[in-house]
């Protein structure tokens, strides 16, 4: 069973089992699952995105945007590659000086400006503890530059 989170057309906002995927896309289909509060049968999976820390928001669901579709993973890496040549071109790459960088801009200690590199998911943690916000990448991201430690090559 799996229970879908689903919404009509005029935004009721529901709860329903369903055996299986198929069965929800076939039930839906010919119109067999009603909307609880005004019993259209125009239904759609909510869409959920992850828990975000925003004051603004005391739910901490994300609604997204209203479309019939998902993006396609294409388009997804469309918007994929702009970001990170954004992020290249206007972002300076710190390395593994990431953690110290974004602390020491939290802090005063260093104009702020924008950066990115690595940094372990503890030192994220502890950031996110001192109020330091950080933005993990997609997962294409990578230095542009080999790591400096490589020179062990013989010729
Ligand atoms: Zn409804």
């Amino acid at each position: 069973m799996i229970k879908y989170a689903l919404s009509c057309s005029g935004d009721h906002e529901f709860e329903a089992w369903f055996p299986s995927s198929s069965a929800y896309d076939e039930q839906v289909e010919r119109g067999l699952v009603e909307c609880p509060v005004c019993g259209c049968t125009n239904i759609r999976k909510q869409i959920m995105a992850p828990m975000v820390r925003d004051s603004g928001t005391k739910s901490g669901k994300l609604k997204m945007p209203k479309s019939d579709s998902l993006p396609t993973p294409d388009e997804i890496e469309k918007v994929a590659s702009k970001v990170r040549e954004h992020i290249g071109k206007t972002h300076d790459y710190v390395g593994d000086k990431f953690a110290d960088e974004a602390r020491a801009m939290h802090y005063g200690d260093q104009e702020k400006r924008a950066v990115w590199g690595e940094t372990s998911a503890e030192e994220a943690k502890s950031l996110a503890d001192e109020g330091v916000t950080t933005v993990p990448l997609p997962e294409p991201f990578v230095p542009p530059v080999p790591a400096p430690k490589d020179t062990k090559k013989l010729n």
